[in-house]
C-alpha cells in the first residue's frame, strides 16, 4: 500500500488568496475578449475611406481577384483587406494574400494601389496580446516554482502537494510483526532520535539515510512510521514517483521543499517510498532522464547538506535496490541498508495473529495451518487474508470467520475470484482428468512432494481447476528427485488429457502447467547445477528470478545444450506421468468422476482413493518442498 498523498486542488482556479492564478485568469479572459473584439471589428467594417458609390461591396475571393486583375481600377491593402472599385465602378472588398506578382500585374494594368501600413491600437494589440499572455503564463508557472521552494505545507505547485505529515494514531514497533530482526536494527535510530547529545558526546557518526529494500506489501512504509512513532517525532512522507513530472525543474522544486520543511520540524523522519523513481542508476537513458538526473543531484545535494546532528533521518523505501545509482548508496547519504525478507512461517503466524485480534475468528479455525498454506504472502497479503475472509463470512450469513471463509480468500488472492461456470459438459469432463492425473501423480510422489491440500475443478481466475499443495515447513532447497517428481506433477494434467481423451484432444489448458515445468527445469539445469551435461556451471545467474533472461556467461554451444537438457528433462517427466496413468486407469477414474461429482477433493480423499491402488513410488527424500498450487 502506497501512502502518498496529493492534495488535489483543482489545478487552475486555485481558491487560496493572492494566489496568483485567479488574477492570471482575469486577465487571460480580458484579452481573449479584446482580440476577439479586434477581429469583430475589421471584419465588420474598417476604417478606410470608402469610394463614391455607397452600395454594399460585393465580395471577391483571392482568386477572383487574381482572374479579375485586368478589371481592377483601385485597391486599397489594409494588411490582408482589400478594397477598391473595379473598372465598372463597382466597389469590392477582398482578402487577399501577400504576393508581389499580383501587385506588379495591377500595376501594370494601370490600377492604383495604396497600401496603408498605419495600425490602430486594436493591430498593436493583437501582436501585443500573444507575447503578453506568453509572459504571464512564464510568471505563473515561475511563481508557482518560488512558493514550492519555499512556501511551507499545502503552497505547492499547481496545487499539488508531494508530502504528507503523519499526525494523529502513532504507530510503534508492536504494529510490526514478524520481522523482529529489522526491527531490531532499526531501535538504534530510534535511540538516536531520542538521546541525540548522548551520541553526539561520543562523536558517533550517525546514520543520516537509511534504505529499507524488499517487495511490495512487507511493510517498509509501516516500519518507517513505526521508528517515527517509536522517537515520536514528526513524520514526513513523499513518493519517488512525485518528483518526476510534465515540468521540467519540477522535481528538484519538490525536493528543495521537502527537506526545507524536514529541517524546520527537526527532529524528525523524513521517507521516500518509491526512491527508486529518482535514484535509478544514471546510465538507463529515458526521455525523461535529464530531469531525473538533476532531481537525483538536488536529492544528494540536500542530504549531503545537512550537518549530522540535524536530527533528519531520510528512510528510502524500494523494491528495486539493484538499481539504485551508487551514488546514492555511499556514506552519509544511504548508507544504511535493510532488507526486508517476505516473513517465513513463524513470522506468518505472528502476522495472523495480530490481526486476527482484530477479527471474530471461529475456534476451528487453525493459523498455524493458515502460514503453512500462506508461503510467499507479504504482510499485506495476510491482513488483506483476513479482511476477505471477514467478507466473506459476513456474505455467508455467519457472525464468526469459519475456516471455510479463509480457504476461499486465500484461493481468491492466489488465484482471483470465482469464475460463474459456463463451460461446456465435455470440458468439464477433460478438467476433471486433468486434475485427477495431477492429483494422483502427486499422491503417488508423497515421499518427495508437499502433500495435497486440495484438488477442485471450480474455475478460478483464468484456471479451469486447481491442485493446491501445503507444505510443512518453508522449502530451502529442493533434492534432485524432488525436482523430478514436481516436473512429473506438472506435466501429469497434459498427460491425463492424452491418455483419456487421446493425442488429439489435448488442450492448452495446460499452459501454465508447461510455464512452471520449464522454469523449473531451466533453474536446475542453468543455475542449480543439476545436469551432469552442463556441469557446476552457472550458465544464467538471473534465472532464479526470470526465467526468460537471456543466457549470460554461455557460449552457443552451451546454450544449445541446455535447450536439449530442458527439453530431455520435461520429456522424461511427462514419460514418467504417463507410465503411471497408463498403468493406474481405473483408479484416476474414479478420481476423476468423484471431482466431477464433488467438485472439490482434499487431501485426505484423494490419499483415500488412491491408497487403494497405490503402486511402487520409486523415490524417497525429505518431506520439505515448495507450496504449489498446480492451476490446470
Ligand atoms: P510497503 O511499504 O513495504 O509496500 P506497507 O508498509 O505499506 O508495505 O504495508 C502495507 C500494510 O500491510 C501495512 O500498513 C500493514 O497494515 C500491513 N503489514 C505489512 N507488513 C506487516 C508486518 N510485518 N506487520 C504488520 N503489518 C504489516
Ligand atoms: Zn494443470
Amino acid at each position: 500500500m502506497k501512502t502518498s498523498i496529493k492534495n488535489k486542488k483543482n489545478k487552475f482556479f486555485g481558491n487560496k488568496k493572492g494566489d496568483g492564478s485567479s488574477v492570471f485568469l482575469v486577465i487571460f479572459v480580458a484579452l481573449f475578449v479584446a482580440v476577439m473584439l479586434r477581429a469583430f471589428m475589421t471584419g465588420g467594417g474598417a476604417p478606410m475611406s470608402m469610394g463614391a458609390n455607397r452600395a454594399a461591396p460585393i465580395e471577391l475571393s483571392f482568386s477572383d481577384v487574381l482572374r479579375r486583375a485586368p478589371d481592377i481600377k483601385t485597391m486599397q491593402i489594409h494588411g490582408q483587406d482589400a478594397r477598391g472599385t473595379l473598372n465598372d465602378g463597382t466597389n469590392y472588398r477582398a482578402t487577399i494574400a501577400y504576393d508581389p506578382e499580383l501587385l506588379e500585374k495591377l500595376a501594370s494594368n494601370g490600377a492604383s494601389i495604396s497600401i496603408d501600413t498605419s495600425k490602430t491600437w486594436l493591430d498593436h494589440l493583437g501582436t501585443w496580446v500573444p507575447i503578453l499572455m506568453g509572459l504571464l503564463f512564464i510568471w505563473w508557472i515561475f511563481r508557482g516554482m518560488r512558493g514550492a521552494a519555499g512556501g511551507g505545507i499545502g503552497r505547492s505547485i499547481m496545487g499539488q502537494n508531494p508530502t504528507k505529515i503523519a499526525t494523529g494514531s502513532k504507530t510503534t514497533f508492536k504494529d510490526v510483526a514478524g520481522i523482529d530482526s529489522e526491527k531490531q536494527e532499526l531501535m538504534e535510530i530510534v535511540d538516536f532520535l531520542k538521546h541525540k547529545d548522548k551520541f553526539k558526546a561520543v562523536g558517533a557518526r550517525v546514520p543520516r539515510g537509511i534504505l529499507l529494500s524488499g517487495q511490495p506489501g512487507t511493510g517498509k512504509t509501516l516500519l518507517a512510521r513505526a521508528i517515527a512513532g517509536e522517537a515520536n517525532v514528526p513524520f514526513f512522507a513523499a513518493s519517488g514517483s512525485d518528483f518526476s513530472g510534465i515540468i521540467v525543474g519540477l522535481g528538484v522544486a519538490k525536493i528543495k521543499e521537502i527537506f526545507e520543511m524536514a529541517k524546520r520540524n527537526a527532529p524528525c523522519i523524513l521517507f521516500i517510498d518509491e526512491i527508486d523513481a529518482i535514484g535509478q542508476r544514471r546510465s538507463q537513458h529515458s526521455f525523461n532522464d535529464q530531469d531525473r538526473e538533476q532531481t537525483l543531484n538536488q536529492l544528494l545535494i540536500e542530504m549531503d547538506g545537512f550537518s549530522n546532528d540535524t536530527g533528519i533521518i531520510v528512510i528510502g523505501a524500494t523494491n528495486r535496490a539493484d538499481m539504485l545509482d551508487p551514488a546514492l548508496l555511499r556514506p552519509g547519504r544511504f548508507d544504511r541498508q535493510v532488507y526486508i525478507e517476505l516473513p517465513d512461517m513463524a513470522g506468518r503466524r505472528e502476522i495472523l495473529d495480530l490481526y486476527s485480534k482484530k477479527v471474530k475468528i471461529d475456534g476451528k479455525v487453525n493459523l498455524q495451518d493458515v502460514a503453512r498454506g500462506t508461503t510467499g504472502f507479504s504482510g499485506a497479503d495476510l491482513e488483506n487474508l483476513l479482511n476477505e475472509a471477514a467478507l466473506h463470512a459476513v456474505r455467508s450469513g455467519r457472525h464468526e470467520i469459519a475456516p471455510a471463509d479463509i480457504e476461499e480468500a486465500r484461493d481468491k488472492i492466489l488465484m482471483g475470484p470465482r469464475k460463474i461456470r459456463k463451460m461446456r459438459p465435455e470440458d468439464i469432463k477433460l478438467t476433471a482428468y486433468h486434475e485427477a492425473g495431477h492429483a494422483f501423480v502427486s499422491q503417488v510422489y508423497a515421499d518427495v512432494t508437499d502433500p495435497i491440500h486440495k484438488a477442485t475443478i471450480i474455475p478460478r481466475g483464468r484456471a479451469l481447476g486447481m491442485v493446491q499443495h501445503l507444505p510443512i515447513d518453508d522449502k530451502v532447497s529442493m533434492t534432485i528427485s524432488e525436482v523430478r517428481a514436481n516436473l512429473a506433477v506438472s506435466l501429469a494434467g497434459r498427460a491425463a488429457e492424452e491418455v483419456f481423451f487421446g493425442a488429439d484432444k489435448i488442450t492448452t489448458g495446460a499452459e501454465s502447467d508447461i510455464a512452471s515445468a520449464t522454469r523449473l527445469a531451466r533453474y536446475s539445469i542453468t543455475t542449480a547445477g543439476l545436469s551432469p551435461k552442463i556441469g557446476m556451471v552457472a550458465v544464467n545467474q538471473a534465472a532464479a528470478f526470470n526465467s526468460r533472461a537471456p543466457l549470460e556467461n554461455a557460449s552457443e554451444k552451451t546454450a544449445e545444450i541446455v535447450d536439449g537438457e530442458i527439453r530431455a528433462w520435461l520429456d522424461r517427466a511427462y514419460a514418467d506421468a504417463s507410465k503411471l496413468l497408463r498403468a493406474n486407469r481405473e483408479t484416476v477414474r474414479r478420481l476423476a468422476e468423484e471431482l466431477l461429482a464433488k467438485e472439490t477433493l482434499t487431501g485426505d480423499q484423494i490419499k483415500a482413493i488412491v491408497s487403494g491402488r497405490k503402486k511402487k513410488a520409486s523415490t524417497r527424500g525429505r518431506k520439505d518442498a515448495k507450496s504449489t498450487t498446480k492451476s490446470k
